[in-house]
């Protein structure tokens, strides 16, 4: 996103205003969409919107809530084997994969509901249809065959999983949109893939029995994130039985049977019921007619926008993964509440993408925020990393074997925190709220002198007095 990216002061200021059938017409109904209707029509504004599949988009209908109730599905197996060491005996359990799903479904439903419901009580016009842009004001809603004109346009469509046509057996592969809807739970999967994707579904499938097998081209899963965390990640992810073969690609996936041949580029040839492709998402802009109404798009199809999230139409926006800033729900949503101040009230607003607080629900799970110790290690001269490995307490009586890692980076000049990174359980409700702190600025002296709430994990974030090691110039000392 750059600022002043387009310049619109060639365009003429429209004296008499055309008669639009709408003021605001988006396309997409997933959470930045969704968002910016409801707000927009909650304003009196006549509002349009079309989704050609389901309200509530990636993250409600076949991403991030389906994904965490999977997430917790897939931790009771170690809490009836936890549960010994406080003195109960748990009998035999079974699990029925098809009563997760239609639970999970049935979850689905209700919150897409709410959705449609958030948007009619709010005045606006839903279709459940595919949109596509005829021109800079027309929008032709597919299924009706009809077009309908609006003064502003938002595109929020959202992205789609890479589906890597370049590989031999592509189409014998799922994604993460199949994976929620598998008719049966797979005995053995291989997930191709290093990402926030691959990672959590190798947990989960792990966690609920499946024999997983996790095959990644880099040298360490989760690039991006600090390396100790996503290291220490891989080796809590081994110890519960998930296979990681670092370094190496699938070359091509044959049907064996009612199975899959998956033949390794390192010469391993393995046998899978399922082998899901996790290799990244691309906005979703194929044949939404942008050229047609002379919308730019970046190198992968993302449409391009300026600060306030503006097209190189002034009047058509854009808002979510469809930009390719942070593909985030979150963020979306934020986006969305910033083009409504800009657009609608008078008060321009550009979204704020820095430090933004992530978790990664594997198992055990990440939260973060902020810049890794390689990345801080880049741009300032001297850091202080405060760290912490341990087991905790409840694994003291459960006999588990797992370890919890929580560290901050800190500039040593000023004291500043530049990020705090922890694995293990509730990481995301940490760095939901560390989150808080970071963006207020705080120091390691502001942590240093917070009370300890005694007895937690998080208390060590308070009581590491003294730094575990310096890193000057990029290089770790001592
Ligand atoms: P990510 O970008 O996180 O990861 C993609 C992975 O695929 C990387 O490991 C990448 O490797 C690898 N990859 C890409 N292309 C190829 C290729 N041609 N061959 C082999 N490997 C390849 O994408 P995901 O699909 O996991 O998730 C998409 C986005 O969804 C995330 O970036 C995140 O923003 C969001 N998300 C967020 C979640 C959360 O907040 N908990 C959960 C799930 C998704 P390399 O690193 O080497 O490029």
């Amino acid at each position: 996103m750059l600022p002043g990216l387009f310049d619109f002061s060639a365009m003429t200021k429209e004296t008499s205003m055309p008669d639009f059938d709408y003021d605001f017409f988006v396309i997409g109904g997933g959470s930045g969409g969704v968002r910016a209707g409801r707000l927009a029509a909650d304003m009196g504004k006549r509002v349009g919107i079309a989704e050609e599949y389901r309200y509530g988009g990636t993250c409600v209908i076949r991403g991030c809530v389906p994904k965490k109730l999977m997430v917790y599905a897939s931790h009771f197996p170690e809490s009836f084997e936890d549960a010994a060491g406080f003195g109960w005996s748990v009998g035999e359990s079974s699990f029925d994969w098809k009563k997760l799903i239609a639970n999970k479904d049935r979850e689905i439903d209700r919150l897409e509901g709410l959705y449609r419901k958030g948007l009619e009580n709010a005045g606006a016009e839903i279709f459940n249809t595919r949109a596509e842009l005829t021109g800079s004001h027309e929008v032709l809603l597919v299924n009706e065959d009809r077009i309908v004109t609006a003064e502003r346009i938002l595109i929020a469509t959202g992205g789609t999983p890479t589906r890597l046509e370049s590989l031999e057996g592509h189409e014998l592969c799922i994604s993460s949109n199949e994976v929620f809807h598998l008719e049966e739970q797979p005995k053995s999967i291989v997930i191709k893939g290093g990402g926030y994707i691959a990672v959590e579904f190798a947990c989960i499938f792990a966690g609920l029995g499946t024999n997983t097998t996790l095959v990644y081209r880099g040298d360490h899963i989760l690039r991006g994130f600090d390396h100790d965390l996503a290291f220490h990640l891989r080796e809590e992810m081994e110890k519960k039985g998930i296979r990681i073969i670092l370094g190496a690609n699938i070359a091509r996936v044959e049907a064996n049977g009612a199975s899959k041949k998956v033949t390794i580029d390192n010469g391993e040839v393995l046998d899978a019921d399922e082998v899901m492709l996790a290799v990244g998402r691309l906005p979703n802009t194929k044949g939404l007619g942008l050229e047609k109404a002379g919308v730019v798009t970046d190198r992968i199809g993302d449409i391009r926008v300026d600060q306030y999230s503006r097209s190189s139409i002034r009047h058509i926006l854009a808002v979510g993964d469809v930009t390719n800033r942070v593909a985030l729900t979150p963020v979306a949503i934020h986006e969305a509440m910033c083009l409504i101040e800009t657009e609608f009230r008078g008060n321009p607003v550009s979204p704020d993408h820095d430090l933004i607080p992530t978790a990664v629900f594997s198992s055990p799970e990440i939260g973060t925020v902020g810049m890794s110790e390689e990345a801080a290690g880049r741009q300032y001269r001297e850091l202080e990393i405060y760290r912490a490995h341990f087991r905790p307490m409840k694994h003291t009586l459960s006999g588990r074997d797992e370890k919890m890692l929580m560290k901050i980076v800190v500039e040593a000049k000023t004291r500043k925190v530049l990020g705090v990174h922890i694995l293990g359980p509730d990481a995301g409700e940490m760095a939901q709220v560390l989150g808080i702190a970071l963006k207020m600025g705080a120091t390691k002296d502001d942590f240093d002198r917070t009370m300890a709430v005694h007895p937690t994990a998080a208390e060590e974030l308070v009581t590491m007095y003294k730094p575990s090691y310096l890193v000057k110039d990029g290089k770790r000392e001592g």
